[in-house]
């Protein structure tokens, strides 16, 4: 982990906004595969005989008792074999972490006729990711920290970036920071930065980054094709204001209840502060397990109220901007800026 207040320099239009913390947070530095890899082993070594995985497999639809408005399990089959028939798998309560293409809204309109009232802010967000290795730049403001990142602020500036270590290096060669990292240049307003090749995307940076970002660049050594993503979007469901129409023993979690700007790296933490949320309910030992999808969804959602606001503030701000609301009743509405 890093130091917020030392390790990194974040900025936005020009001004480092890490500095004058007045409390200092760690930033955990990984990438996603040994996190993943982490936290399995961290979960088998607690629960060991009280876990069993099941790998390479999709869920497909939910198992449901519609007079009770319970969710009972779900049915799912190999992702290796289509056309093997559906499992079935029970529980006493069941768990929707499957992201923010999560297929529980049409799963719930087709067992409840429940629709689930859902926003996307469609910010025209794309990604160039990349692994490197860290050289010096020369410039002891940029190589003595680990994390430099700078964000959109449309329409001034619809290009961010982001270098995050993943993990550290042995290395002999002196000009190397022995980092390992994960390179981002973000942008909103659908103004995609080049991909086809690392030259082009740094002739690109001289030109749409400031000079310390394409320093920074420029210094390091690519050792991963250029990865464009160009899907991500702001999407929340309102679950909570459903009530008790929801069902009994199911919730959503993490980014199927809500998918932030990927630039403020919020994410993780939001899915995170929702399973400890979780994780309480629980252990307050005093709730009726019929009753705990409805607490959690209103716990969830002040959790995601927060992100949500920090997250939309600025792609609000997006000259192309695009809407989608699904109200309660189904009634769809498409805003276009
Ligand atoms: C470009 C980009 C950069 C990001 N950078 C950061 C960052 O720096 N920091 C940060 O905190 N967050 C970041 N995020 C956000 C972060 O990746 C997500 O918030 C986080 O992964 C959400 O975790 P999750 O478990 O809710 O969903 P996911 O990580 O999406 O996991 C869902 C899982 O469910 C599986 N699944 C889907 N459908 C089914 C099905 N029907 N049956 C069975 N399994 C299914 C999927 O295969 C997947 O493994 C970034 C996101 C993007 C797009």
């Amino acid at each position: 982990t890093y130091s917020l207040k030392t390790d990194l320099r974040l900025a936005a239009s020009g001004i480092i906004l890490n500095q004058d913390l007045t409390e200092d947070f760690d930033w955990l530095g990984i990438d996603r595969f040994t996190l993943e890899i982490v936290l399995r082993r961290e979960f088998c070594l607690k629960f060991s005989n009280q876990v069993e995985w099941k790998c390479n497999s999709r869920v497909t639809e939910l198992i449901v008792d519609r007079s009770l408005n319970i969710v009972k399990g779900v049915k799912y089959r190999s992702k290796k074999n289509t056309g093997s028939p559906l499992l079935e798998i029970y529980g006493d309560f069941i768990i929707d972490c499957t992201g923010h293409n999560t297929s529980s809204p049409k799963w719930l309109k087709e067992k409840f006729n429940l629709i689930v009232p859902t926003i996307q802010i469609h910010y025209g967000c794309g990604y160039v990711t990349c692994i490197g290795e860290r050289f010096r730049t020369g410039d002891p403001s940029l190589d003595s920290v680990a994390v430099i990142g700078s964000s959109v602020n449309s329409p001034e500036n619809n290009f961010g970036f982001i270098v995050t270590p993943m993990r550290t290096i042995d290395t002999t060669d002196h000009d190397s920071l022995g980092i390992l990292a994960t390179l981002a240049i973000n942008c909103v307003n659908s103004e995609y930065p080049p991909n086809d090749s690392y030259e082009n995307l740094l002739e690109w940076a001289k030109e749409n980054l400031d000079q310390e970002y394409y320093a920074v660049l420029k210094s390091i050594k690519v050792c991963s094709p250029l990865l464009p993503y160009r899907r991500a979007v702001d999407a929340r469901k309102y679950v909570e204001t459903l009530g008790k129409k929801w069902p009994q023993n199911y919730i959503l979690l993490g980014d199927a209840i809500c998918a932030l700007n990927p630039q403020y790296a919020q994410g993780m933490t939001h899915a995170l502060r929702h399973a400890r949320e979780l994780g309480k309910i629980f252990g307050e030992s005093c709730h009726m397990l019929k009753d705990i999808s409805h607490i959690f969804n209103r716990r969830a959602a002040v959790v995601t109220e927060e992100c949500w606001f920090a997250s939309t503030a600025n792609d609000w701000k997006t000259p192309t901007l695009k809407v989608i609301e699904t109200h309660k009743n189904g009634e769809v509405k498409t805003y276009q800026r």
